[in-house]
């Protein structure tokens, strides 16, 4: 009944729990995202089973076989199967009821066959099932758009984002990940239907739009999406078109954005420093008589536009922390000198972790400037060398590392209380700027000498 030309290498554990099922009289396939990763010779993380049986009948099976299981999407039909150390989320033919919220189907109802299950689903490059004996069953073409790296709905587009908004983003997202377009009527579709992404839990929006980011092709996506993301992200509307006419830059504020997003390591807190860290440039812009823009303090206006949508969208403080202090950063101009490294340090909580990740992002910003800032990314390498130096030395940028502490302090004689922090601060400014070594009798002379 399937297609048997093309060979995908099922995984042990899947295999068995499709025996499992197949010897008891029921129908299983492997779905979704397995499928499509192993055709276009994608790692792939999980596979995803559809069967025939209930969830109920296959934890029956389960039992009898010494095979664990787990319940937690057992309201869509979904019972998680825990064999040798994978958890195989095997979920019933379902067709989904009516969609009066544009986000969760009203009612989930079994289907009869996978051929009906497939059609439920949202793209036709997930819309793919596998069996190791029948093969490929592809129903609405999902192998041509892999072939023509095209993002396509099963199904009309309008009424499929109508159903669940979370597919528009969905789209992008895979744009992103793939490397592939959305083809022209449904993104049309996307586009006109965009409004719904309201009916959306931010939560899902944030899923979405981190996987977006951290996309193999994100510059493209970003790109081609922009009037899409803007529904969510409304901050991205005024940086789409604002133009930047200095000798430092080739591209819109936007494009900069796109490219350095691409261009920075991905991880989840360097890309979203990068999504904000220019978002404040269409609101600092002005343009001088001789036609040059500037955006002088833009990087503040970038922290508070990050740390609403950051708010609204529900990131936690360690990671808003972290985001933040890069964006407020970026642009702070940093020498490759001890003193300017220390510096540097200290207004990044003496972490030098933090640091490595600004040069992380200094790099990716000056990558998506003009060519003729390619100098800074050297200079960010330097930075790196400057800050080894400081930690294989043991220099103090910060009051952990600083040779005295609260106790010594109140032995030189400065009094309890907040006087003691100012002390230290004090102390550790002068060893930042060089007016002290890291020294524990310098620095106590340093305190003595405060104190009279
Ligand atoms: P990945 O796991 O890499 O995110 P995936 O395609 O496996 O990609 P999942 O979210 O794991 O995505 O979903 C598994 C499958 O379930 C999808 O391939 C698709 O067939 C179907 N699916 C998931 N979400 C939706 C949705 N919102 N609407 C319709 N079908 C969906
Ligand atoms: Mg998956």
């Amino acid at each position: 009944m399937g297609d048997n030309s093309i060979h995908i290498c099922i995984p042990s554990p899947a295999l068995q729990i499709i025996s499992l099922l197949e010897d008891a009289g029921f129908e299983a396939w492997c779905v979704g995202g397995f499928v499509r990763d192993s055709i276009m010779g994608r790692p792939v993380h999980d596979v995803d089973l559809a069967s025939s049986a209930s969830w109920q009948q296959l934890k029956q099976l389960c039992e009898g076989a010494g095979i664990r299981t787990r319940e937690i999407g057992i309201k869509h039909g979904t019972l998680t199967v825990l064999l040798d150390d994978e958890a195989i989320e095997v979920t019933t033919y379902r067709i989904d009821g009516a969609y009066s919220d544009n986000r969760h189907p009203d009612s989930v109802t079994a289907a009869r066959s996978i051929e009906e299950d497939l059609k439920r689903r949202d793209f036709t490059i997930n819309a793919m099932a596998y069996h190791p004996v029948r093969g490929l069953l592809d129903p609405f073409g999902g192998r041509e758009d892999i072939e023509r790296g095209l993002i396509r709905t099963v199904g009309d587009p309008r009424k499929r984002f109508q159903e669940d908004a979370l597919r528009i983003l969905r789209g992008c997202r895979f744009a992103s990940q793939l490397g592939f377009q959305m083809d022209e009527t449904t993104f049309q579709a996307a586009l006109s239907q965009k409004s719904l992404l309201a009916n959306v839990a931010k939560e899902r929006i944030y899923d979405e739009m981190e996987r977006l980011l951290l996309g193999a092709h994100v510059h493209e996506a970003l790109m081609r999406c922009s009037g899409i993301l803007a529904f969510p992200f409304p901050e991205i509307a005024a940086m789409v078109g604002c133009e930047q006419n200095t000798v430092y830059h080739i591209y819109s504020v936007w494009e900069h954005t796109a490219v350095a997003v691409e261009s920075v390591a991905p991880d989840p807190v360097l890309r979203w420093a990068m999504f904000f860290h220019d978002m404040g440039k269409p609101a600092a812009k002005f343009e001088g008589p001789d036609g040059i823009s500037h955006f002088y303090g833009h990087a503040k206006i970038s922290v508070l536009m990050a740390k609403e949508i950051m708010d609204r969208m529900g990131f936690s403080n360690h990671r808003q922390a972290q985001i933040l202090a890069l964006v407020k950063r970026h642009d702070d101009v940093v020498e490759p000198q001890r003193r300017s490294v220390r510096r540097a340090l200290a207004r990044l909580e003496g972490r030098p972790e933090l640091f490595r990740m600004l040069c992380e992002v200094k790099r990716a910003d000056a990558r998506a400037q003009a060519p003729m800032c390619a100098p800074r990314v050297d200079l960010a390498d330097e930075l790196e060398a400057v800050l080894d130096e400081i930690l294989a030395e043991g220099e103090a940028f910060s009051l952990k590392s600083l040779a005295v502490n609260g106790r010594d302090a109140m032995e030189a004689g400065i009094p309890q209380g907040p006087a003691i922090g100012n002390a230290l601060n004090a102390a550790l400014e002068a060893v930042i700027e060089g007016a002290l070594p890291n020294q524990r009798e310098e620095l106590l002379e340093f305190l003595r000498e405060l104190s009279s």
